[in-house]
């Protein structure tokens, strides 16, 4: 499992029509995606997903945001995914984010930042089983 990562493509990028051209750049970074579905998740399963950052003050706003609209979560699979899927999509505030990142080109600021990527092996094991069931990972 250790060349999968799991990824969103969060409600901002959804409510703007970016979806299809984000889902072009992962394709043609070479990752294979093993599972996908668009969802609307409800503020306690957001919550949940992001439990992790539970104390942190921008909790409250995290959450309302990732269940404000649809959500279209993968599981992808490339060699070395974890790390070269942090590349592809940049650093967290879009500010920082390096010239031709996802985040560069499609996130507004920190918090609304277009899409999330796994950040070990194991967290990318457990993100991919929170939203997909064994029979749907190919
Ligand atoms: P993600 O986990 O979504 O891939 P990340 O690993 O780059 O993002 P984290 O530190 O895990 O960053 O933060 C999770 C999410 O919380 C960020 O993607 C962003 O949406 C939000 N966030 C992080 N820091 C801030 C902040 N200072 N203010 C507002 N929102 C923030
Ligand atoms: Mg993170």
């Amino acid at each position: 499992m250790t060349n999968r990562t799991f990824t969103m493509i969060k409600p901002d990028a959804t409510e703007k029509g970016h979806i299809g051209a984000i889902l072009k750049i992962i394709d043609e970074a070479g990752f294979r995606i093993v599972a996908m579905k668009i969802i609307l998740l409800s503020a306690s399963k957001a919550g949940e997903f992001y439990e992790v950052h539970k104390e942190r003050p921008f909790y409250g706003e995290l959450v309302e945001f990732m269940s404000r609209g649809p959500i279209t979560a993968a599981i992808l699979e490339k060699d070395n995914a974890v790390d070269e899927f942090r590349k592809l999509i940049g650093a967290t505030n879009p500010a920082q984010a390096a010239d031709g990142t996802i985040r560069k080109l499609f996130a507004a600021s920190i918090s609304e930042n277009a899409i999330h990527g796994s950040d070990s092996d194991e967290n990318a094991r457990i993100e991919g089983d929170f939203f997909f069931s064994k029979l749907e990972q190919f």
